[in-house]
């Protein structure tokens, strides 16, 4: 477990390091507030996600593997009896890739059911997209996730390395796909039947609801278009497309700590209409 997270911050720390050397060096679009205006914000959210998470979920998720393993709880617990290569490899691989279908479809519940979507705007009404946009949710966003999270380890039995391997991946990916780039758009293409790009997450990321309905996905680009919500093009070319929420306007104040943890219960439009 120490290792776990070993592994886990030397992997963030790597890939945003990287994402923010790329995002100095060539930007796809332009911000209207200054790096600072923005970061601090979006940083805090990571530390206080992990506090209040510690907080309400005393349990890791390894440490539900763990119980669910000793306890022969969940579906991998129960049908392998045995402990072969073969059906560990078989009991990762497929919670992994659950674990992603879950996922996708938490996320576009996220922006289909009124109440959640209160939560998630705030993910969304960041005024710019860069890899720190990829941090930003807000902590009952975080809870919430490491609870259905925790559900699909406990029903599935997961394995400890398949958790390990799905977190390191959806946060890496998450900097990944928020980061301020842009591939050439003929390997974007190329790159867009198996992952979800910088440019195809800034299509979700779009002020237009048909376009932010779109490209849930975190990692892969498969769920996407076997539930039918991939979209390759938006109406606007990528450095034109307007990003946002429009009743939140990019100012400083609206990228303080303090209005990203109250804009889930502010009076503004709410409706995800
Ligand atoms: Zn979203």
């Amino acid at each position: 477990m120490e290792n776990e997270s070993i592994i886990r911050v030397s992997v963030f720390l790597t890939i945003f390091v990287v994402m923010a050397t790329l995002e100095a060096l060539l930007p796809a679009r332009k911000a209207v507030l200054a790096r600072k205006e923005r970061w601090v914000g979006n940083l805090s959210m990571v530390v206080l996600g992990a506090v209040v998470s510690r907080l309400l979920v005393p349990a890791s998720l390894a440490g539900i593997s763990l119980w669910a393993s000793a306890n022969n709880v969940g579906l991998f617990n129960m049908v392998s009896a045995n402990e072969s290569a073969v059906a560990v490899f078989v009991a990762v691989a497929t919670s992994v890739v659950l674990f992603d279908i879950i996922i996708y479809w938490q996320h576009r519940l996220f922006h289909t059911v009124p109440i959640l979507w209160k939560v998630h705007k705030m993910h969304h009404a960041d005024s710019h997209v860069d890899t720190t946009t990829g941090l930003r949710f807000h902590p009952i966003e975080i809870v919430i996730s490491l609870a259905v999270k925790a559900a699909a380890v406990a029903i599935l039995g997961a394995p400890v390395m398949a958790i390990v391997i799905f977190e390191v991946a959806l946060n890496g990916f998450s900097l990944f796909n928020h980061a301020n780039i842009r591939i050439p758009q003929k390997w974007d293409d190329k790159l867009s039947w198996f992952i979800i790009t910088q440019r195809l997450h800034r299509i979700h990321h779009s002020q237009a609801k048909d376009e932010s309905n779109s490209n849930f996905g975190f990692s892969v680009s498969w769920w996407d278009k076997i539930f039918r919500s991939f979209k390759a093009r938006a109406s606007d070319s990528d450095e034109n497309l307007l990003i946002g929420q429009s009743d939140v306007p990019p100012t400083k104040k609206n990228a303080s700590v303090l209005s990203l943890l109250l804009q889930p219960f502010s009076k503004a439009r709410s409706v995800n209409e």
